[in-house]
């Protein structure tokens, strides 16, 4: 019998036919379903690039397989890669202090149900609209503080530069003590942004059924899509 691909044990039995007709065996040891001839698939660059650009633009996991016929656990899987590839964000911001200024918004989405709600946090820079940080996480003061430490931004930078953000109060703390403004339309680009990122990625949708299932995939998403964006700008 062939050999189970989890545990390397020969304790296998057949297990019926799969929707398509091949054979599939179980393994008696760790109970692991799996299909005894399917052979590895590797990919070409030039297949993933147009899947990968159809992903972050919109199309869904089950449609990228219906269209281009690559499972869409394989794409998951590029998507974790990809993720732990790239870096989050800018890791400096070049713009001068004089002239920085960086807006802050808050997204809510949701993972699995909408009693599990997750906010996005963002922070804008003005001139290059590039995504200096962002955070992923509740909406307390405590994400707050770790947005503002994750901000590329050195003392000095942070002194000099204007703060745009709502009337939040999770803000008041970590913004103490440098220039903060909360008129109205001094965050419009970053609520612009929330926009596009509605709609391109399908999982940040406020009613569909795209919406994420794990943290771990929302997080892989997000840094892709923010790495596309900032190379964007
Ligand atoms: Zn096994």
């Amino acid at each position: 019998m062939p050999e189970c691909p989890a545990c390397g044990s020969a304790q296998t039995v057949k297990n019926g036919k799969a929707k398509n007709g091949t054979q599939t065996s179980l393994c008696k040891v760790c109970g692991r379903r799996f299909h005894p001839d399917a052979k590895p698939v590797a990919h070409s660059e030039a297949t993933r690039t147009p899947i990968l650009d159809a992903v972050h633009d919109r199309m869904s996991l089950r449609g990228v397989q219906r269209v281009f016929g690559v499972h869409r656990n394989t794409v998951i899987r590029w998507n974790k890669k990809g993720a732990a590839e790239v870096r989050q964000t800018v890791s400096v911001c070049l713009t001068p202090p004089e002239e920085l200024v960086v807006e802050l918004d808050e997204l809510w989405t949701f993972v699995g149900q909408k009693k599990q709600p997750r906010w996005l946090w963002l922070a804008l820079e003005r001139r290059t609209r590039r995504v200096l940080a962002w955070v992923l996480c509740d909406r307390s003061e405590e994400t707050a503080f770790t947005l503002w430490d994750c901000l590329p931004l050195s003392p000095e930078q942070c002194l000099k530069a204007t703060f745009c953000t709502d009337l939040w109060r999770a803000y008041d703390e970590p913004l103490l003590g440098v220039k903060r403004l909360t008129r109205r339309g001094e965050t419009n680009h970053v609520e612009r942004l929330n926009c596009t990122l509605r709609q391109r990625l399908g999982r940040l949708d406020r009613k569909s059924l795209s919406f994420s299932k794990s943290d771990e995939l929302l997080e892989a998403s997000l840094t892709l899509a923010f790495h596309r964006y900032n190379l964007s700008r």
